[in-house]
């Protein structure tokens, strides 16, 4: 699918659901969200007769996410049905780890194309502040599990939280110590994000720097995404930056992402899309979906405005139910 700018829509975030187990302090208020009611969210049958019109459309690409993907029952029976969509050429998931050895035997039997774990602290301490209830040790332990799989591509996603003093160089040691790559995700204003500052990507660099010497750029592509890599000597993996708000990318946007309640939304800031579940729920045929589906990519915005005030139709939802 291309959009009405000419960009080429070959990839997709999907939330299976809203729910999650850690409640961190940029993604989900301490009590929790209001949850999404069971029926609203799409059954799995559902998830998978939209994957097929998607990659139809032209999608190649899955990224599975949540809320917390691996705290809804059977999500790999999800991934596995996923991958076996002709045309879909990766199927990945973004998890934050706590669960993730529990299921890392049966994602790496199924192929998984690549996992990502969201890590923002390596420290006990910290992480239990950041994430209110987590215990990092486990994440710690799903990842020593993941990477006894060297054919799994594993990256690490931490999001920097200005004026924490948050120890970054630790996790950007991940990819010094192990073949992954470190991504540092610069905070978005949405939801909880709101209330934090952004810790650019200068600023993470220099850090970075002082401690371990010259980033290097690295100009080939590693993945799907906006990132942008560096490489370190000595590391084995490469440093990247997501930089959403100091490196607009917005031109180069390839996704668009569908929440669990089957919303298909168009950009993360704005709350601008189509309801593919009222469709579904009302007998629409894959014709009218696929209608609906190309109508709602060329209605795409052109970019986010996220340094603007007052902007119209913006987003009002949590990260946890977009998806990230
Ligand atoms: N629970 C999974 C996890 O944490 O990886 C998947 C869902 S989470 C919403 C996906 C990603 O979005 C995580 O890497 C998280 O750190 C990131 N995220 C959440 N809120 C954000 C914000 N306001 N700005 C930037 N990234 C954010
Ligand atoms: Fe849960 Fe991921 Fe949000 Fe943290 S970032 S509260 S792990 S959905």
């Amino acid at each position: 699918m291309q959009d009405r700018f000419g960009r080429t829509i070959d990839y997709i975030r999907i939330s299976v659901t809203d729910r999650c187990n850690l409640r961190c302090l940029y993604c989900m208020p301490e009590e929790g969200i209001e949850l999404c009611q069971c029926e609203d969210v799409l059954r799995y049958e559902e998830f998978v007769r939209l994957c097929r019109i998607f990659a139809k459309l032209g999608t190649k690409k899955i990224k599975i996410t949540g809320g917390e993907a691996l705290v809804r029952k059977d999500a790999v029976n999800l991934i596995r049905a996923i991958k076996g969509i002709e045309g879909i050429e990766q199927v990945t998931l973004t998890t934050n780890g706590i669960l993730l050895g529990d299921y890392i035997e049966e994602l790496a039997d199924i192929g998984i194309d690549g996992i990502n774990i969201s890590i923002d602290s390596l420290d006990k301490e910290e992480f239990k502040k950041l994430t209110r209830v987590g215990n990092v040790d486990k994440v710690k332990e799903s990842l020593a599990k993941a990477l006894t799989y060297p054919d799994l591509k594993i990256k690490i996603n931490c999001v920097p939280c200005d004026g924490d003093n948050q120890n970054l160089l630790d996790v950007a040691a991940l990819a010094k110590d192990n073949p992954v790559h470190v991504r540092f995700i610069e905070m978005m204003p949405i939801g909880e994000g709101k209330q934090f500052k952004f810790l650019d990507e200068d600023s993470i660099k220099a850090m970075i720097e002082e401690k371990y010497g010259r980033l290097t750029p690295f100009d080939a592509k590693l993945g799907n995404g906006p990132s942008h890599y560096f490489s370190l000597q000595g590391f084995q993996g490469k440093i990247g930056f997501i930089s959403a708000i100091s490196h607009k990318f917005c031109h180069e946007c390839n996704r668009i992402r569908l929440t669990c309640t089957g919303y298909l939304k168009t950009c993360l800031q704005y709350d601008i899309g189509t309801d593919l579940k009222e469709l579904i729920r009302h007998g629409a045929s894959d014709a009218m979906l696929e209608e609906a589906i190309v109508r709602a990519v060329q209605a795409k915005p052109m970019e986010h405005s996220f340094l603007q005030k007052n902007i119209a139709c913006e987003e009002q939802g949590k990260m946890s139910a977009i998806g990230g």
